[in-house]
């Protein structure tokens, strides 16, 4: 791309122009400006009014954009494109406020689908309910007339399953035994309870109908379009190689698919055997399509807070059962080969995006990533995900190695509710350390975790500087950051947690052309107002993807 200096050159006329714009371009050479011009999907021209008369041709699309706030396209480093399709057509259970609310959804639900259908749902967590208990297998089997049931906690860590789920699994008294890395729930008798948790929920899921491709199409679409419509331009997709082949890739190839997909794939296996297909896959297919890279592969250390599996230091406070329980890692991570499927990765050019939540988990992580040869750690950019809760000697290791805490602040608000609940506040002091992160030089970066909470950015930047949980409580005040600080964390630092960073994050000449107008001006509103900051317009590559008419 030309530097944007002869601007009688038509060839540099812009397709598009914006002025009398209020522009926050996260560019740090050229913070802000007040006009952006867009020809063939780039920006050719970031700057004043004066300036951009250079770049207006006749055939040039002038927007007065009436003073109103301009950002780059908001980029969600971590979520989950088929979890987020499938949402849109399970049981949606944020809102149960109790055990009996919880059944009463199931309730309803059974009234209105067929006898036959399984009631798949996701979303609940007991915390806030009076008497935190989610509801049992007996339970869901009463409330749903003796259906399948399957109810996923909002963290994904654990399930609920009915009594007539279970059955259908072979999930009795006494059989199956706990598989690696899993956990059924039972009495003192034996029976099953209905809570299974990580690697156990497989052993149910796995009777469920499947959807077909699609199907899936159909909902990736609508999904893609909420995703536009709160201003997410850009994702670090966690999928599996499926997924991807048969129905994210196909769909860029026929010009469906307006999301930019940074692709980390994912899945449910325990051996390097298994993983090197994908492995092998991934690396001799970094661009697939046009809107679709794949950078590397996803893995897990550990499970999650809220459903006690994180892997601590030192154990939860507040488990009367077990009350040894530290949390524990998963298969991979025990075995420690996670350790040496990340240098195989590695060596082939593959970024590790690792689920870490623990102290412990971290730690372990941090030490395996510092055996990456330093070359390969700073061309592949290891990266933690979660990173939720460090040992304060941990925090400066982050920028110390090169390795992104790739964060999802709303998780903050949500785990607040119950965190100092479960490990006590002095061992929260540096748990969701954004502040003491950036302080350190780390290059913190923001996404969301959707479908296991909102895909809404702004939700997330009001949970980062604000701290109240979701209950309204102040939480860990002293990790807030600054709204421009969030917002960076959501652009520029995300692009580079997704090595997209010289194409994507800033508004800045030669770079792609997404960006957002907003319905008020994100860097002065009252800090209580930020989660309700509304997109007016998502462009990606210069056009209108939101509205889409
Ligand atoms: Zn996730």
């Amino acid at each position: 791309m030309a530097a944007a200096t002869a601007g009688a050159d038509d060839a540099l006329n812009a397709d598009l122009l914006l002025h009398n714009a209020r522009i926050w371009t996260g560019d740090p050479d050229l913070p802000a400006a007040t006009s952006i011009g867009i020809q063939n999907g780039r920006i050719v021209f970031v700057g004043n009014e004066i300036d951009s008369n250079a770049f207006v041709g006749p055939a040039t699309i002038q927007i007065d954009a009436q003073g109103k706030r301009i950002i780059p396209g908001l980029i969600d480093s971590h979520a989950h494109l088929q979890g987020a399709a499938n949402s849109l057509a399970i049981l949606n259970l944020r809102e149960a406020r109790s055990r009996e609310d919880l059944l009463s959804i199931i309730r309803r639900a059974a009234a209105e689908q067929p006898q036959d259908a399984w009631l798949i749902g996701r979303g609940w967590s007991a915390e806030s309910w009076p008497d935190q208990t989610p509801p049992t297998a007996d339970e869901l089997d009463v409330a749903s007339g003796n259906r399948p049931v399957l109810l996923t906690r909002m963290d994904g860590h654990s399930l609920v399953a009915s009594r007539t789920a279970l059955d259908l699994a072979g999930i009795t008294t006494g059989t199956p035994q706990d598989p690696p890395g899993g956990k059924i729930e039972r009495t003192a008798e034996g029976l099953p309870t209905g809570a299974i948790f990580e690697q156990a929920m497989s052993l149910v899921r796995r009777h469920k109908p499947t959807r077909t491709d699609d199907q899936l199409r159909s909902l990736l679409l609508r999904a893609q379009q909420h995703a536009h419509s709160v201003g997410i331009t850009q994702v670090g997709a966690i999928e599996s190689p499926e997924f991807l082949k048969s129905v994210i890739i196909p769909m860029d190839q026929q010009g469906l698919l307006t999301l930019r997909v940074q692709a980390t794939i994912s899945q449910n296996t325990d051996t390097l055997d298994e993983w090197h297909p994908s492995l092998l896959w991934a690396s001799s297919n970094p661009n697939p399509s046009p809107n679709v890279s794949v950078i590397g592969f996803k893995g897990y250390m550990d499970g999650s807070l809220g459903s006690r599996t994180a892997w601590m230091h030192q154990p939860y406070i507040d488990n009367p059962v077990e009350q040894d329980n530290a949390g524990f890692p998963q298969v991979m991570a025990e075995s420690g080969l996670l350790a040496d499927l990340i240098l195989q990765g590695a060596q082939m050019g593959l970024q590790p995006a690792v689920h870490a939540i623990g102290t412990r988990a971290n730690e372990q992580l941090l030490d395996w990533y510092e055996q990456i040869p330093q070359d390969q750690r700073r061309a592949i950019r290891p990266r933690i995900e979660h990173a939720q809760h460090l040992l304060p000697e941990d925090v400066p290791r982050f920028a110390a190695l090169g390795v992104i805490p790739s964060m999802q602040p709303y998780h903050k608000a949500d785990d607040g509710r119950y965190a100092d609940q479960r490990i006590g506040a002095a061992r929260n002091r540096t748990s969701y350390a954004f502040r003491d992160l950036l302080d350190s030089g780390a290059a913190l970066s923001f996404g969301s975790d959707w479908p296991v909470v909102s895909v809404n950015p702004f939700l997330g930047i009001a949970a980062a500087v604000n701290a109240l949980t979701l209950d309204g409580e102040t939480f860990l005040p002293e990790q807030s950051i600054t709204i421009e600080e969030a917002l960076t964390a959501y652009t520029r630092t995300a692009a580079w947690c997704l090595l997209n960073e010289s194409e994507t994050g800033m508004l800045r000449v030669g770079y792609l052309a997404d960006m957002l107008i907003l319905d008020r001006d994100i860097l002065s509103v009252p800090p209580q107002q930020l989660a309700d900051v509304r997109v007016l317009e998502t462009y990606v590559g210069g056009k209108r993807v939101y509205p889409n008419n």
